[in-house]
């Protein structure tokens, strides 16, 4: 049989795809991502990167470069938009949040992926897929087929590749479309405010703010729900601010107008055979609480060593499987708790009954603190059977003794920290490293970590340890 000049073909560049081609990289899994866009995308909507997201971040050595071009803000606020401080001492290294434009995190995981070896071609739209058991046949645009192992579907909301599988998508759709743009105004910044502020019952989701060089960034509610596949024109946003405000401020000379909505579905499965679904092409919500890139990237992250370890024929069976099993559940908890927030913002007078309640309530810090953590996803625990709480977790970053422990995750391997200094991987040390270190501040005695930084095996034991490097990494190779 003559082999597929690629193992993985990823449709789509937006963030997800592009994590995923680096992860796969990592593993020298020959990868090739087909976007459909033929330049990189222009509108600059910020986003907020989570903690998890900052960690997977510095575990890829990726953090520095991001640093320098975002802005850190306080771990607070984010329950829909309740004002509330950060809590004293999240168990993490990185307690902020970090406000970025998306277009720079897609470029810089981009140049990563394209760093370690991963092809990415443009203006190539995935339109057909066919597979067997040997591989996927993907057809193009253009008529053009190509042959892959095995294929995921990055490619977003409206995922060709998910309705080519013919996995439901179920859900609600979209009740509301928001405008959202960049764009001149023809009045001073006093008139803008006076107006704003003299506002009563003002939607939540209605700004104009000032975003440098004369350019202010506009959200307004849409007349009722659009054609996602058509921008919004001007006259659009100015009839929108006019029903509003009662003027339109005078915009004029955008930079760009898109729309969004705030349907909330989420795939049935993430594998159908050799294709996978990741990102939004998987699960949708509204923006509320800044959770869609992040829950892609870390659906990427995953995924990545798992698909790899499969592709190598060095997967213990079920191993793929564990992505839908461990990623399905968390982004129904992302979508239900901005089902919560949507309520939350609504000013009808039950859901504002309920808001100011959850307000007191987070004044305790217990409330406060689980909330944050929740959106952070630094809560999530994996279902990985019996065991202690720290059993699939990740774990945060910390000091060892002459180094720190993410800067040993950069290449996407395993991991024993063990305090004992009795323990050994010989049979797995082509996948898995061992740092011996009796001084870390580890809550036992020793933890086997997979390549996305989740604890895998907690314990002392040698054979035990060796019961779980076959479980996650597969048999012993010397
Ligand atoms: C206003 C707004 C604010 C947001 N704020 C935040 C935030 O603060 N934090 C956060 O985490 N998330 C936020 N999000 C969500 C976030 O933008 C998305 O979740 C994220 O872009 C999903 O990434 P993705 O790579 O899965 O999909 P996408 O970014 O949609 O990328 C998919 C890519 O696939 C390509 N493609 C599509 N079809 C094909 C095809 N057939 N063949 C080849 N290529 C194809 C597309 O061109 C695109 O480049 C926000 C969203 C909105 C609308």
């Amino acid at each position: 049989m003559h082999t597929p000049p690629f193992d993985v073909i990823i449709a789509g560049c937006g963030p997800t795809g592009a994590m995923l081609a680096a992860e796969l990289r990592l593993h020298d899994v020959r990868v090739l991502v087909l976007e459909q866009d033929t330049e990189p995308a222009s509108f600059v909507r910020i986003v907020g990167l989570h903690i998890r997201s900052i960690e997977l971040m510095a575990m890829r050595g990726l953090l520095d470069r991001l640093l320098d071009h975002g802005r850190r803000r306080p771990a607070a606020g984010f329950f829909a938009g309740i004002p509330k401080p950060a809590p004293e001492g999240l168990d993490t290294a990185h307690p902020y949040l970090l406000g970025i434009p998306q277009p720079v995190i897609v470029r810089l995981l981009e140049d990563h992926a394209t760093g370690l070896g991963a092809q990415i071609r443009r203006g190539r739209a995935v339109t057909g897929l066919d597979q067997d058991d040997d591989g996927v046949t993907i057809e193009l645009a253009d008529g053009e087929r190509l042959r892959s192992r095995y294929l995921v579907g990055c490619d977003g909301a409206r995922s060709t590749v998910r309705k080519l599988l013919g996995v439901g998508f179920p859900g609600e759709p979209a009740r509301a479309d928001t405008l959202m743009g960049e764009m001149a105004v023809g009045v001073p910044q006093e008139e803008i405010t006076a107006t704003i502020t003299a506002l009563h019952d003002a939607p939540q989701r209605f700004w104009l703010r000032p975003f440098g060089a004369g350019i202010h960034s506009v959200v307004v509610p849409a007349d009722g729900v659009g054609d996602r596949t058509r921008p919004p024109t001007l006259d659009d946003f100015r009839r929108q601010l006019h029903a509003i405000a009662g003027t339109d401020f005078g915009v004029h000379s955008p930079r760009w107008l898109s729309r969004f909505g705030d349907a909330t579905r989420l795939a049935e499965q993430y594998r159908v055979g050799r294709v996978l679904l990741a990102g939004d092409a998987a699960h949708i919500h509204p923006p509320t609480g800044g959770q869609g890139l992040n829950l892609g990237i870390q659906d990427a992250a995953n995924l990545g060593w798992k698909l790899a370890a499969q592709v190598h024929g060095r997967a213990p069976d079920t191993l793929l499987d564990t992505y839908h099993t461990e990623r399905h559940p968390v982004a129904q908890d992302v979508l239900d708790n901005t089902r919560a927030q949507t309520e939350l913002h609504s000013t009808e007078p039950g859901p504002r009954a309920l808001r100011k309640l959850l307000t007191e309530l987070m004044d305790i810090d217990a409330v406060n603190r689980r909330l944050i953590e929740k959106i952070t996803a630094i809560d999530i625990r994996y279902d990985l059977g019996h065991g202690p709480d720290l059993l699939g977790r990740r774990l945060r970053d910390l000091d060892l003794k002459q180094s720190r422990l993410y800067d040993h995750l950069h290449h996407g391997r395993g991991l024993v920290l063990d305090r004992t200094e009795q323990l050994t991987t010989t049979g797995w040390s082509d996948r898995v490293d061992l740092i011996a270190d009796p001084t870390t501040a580890l809550d036992a005695p020793a933890v086997l970590l997979r390549p996305d930084g989740h604890i895998a095996w907690i314990g002392d034991d040698q054979h035990d340890l060796d019961n779980h490097l076959t479980r996650w990494f597969g048999t012993r190779t010397d």
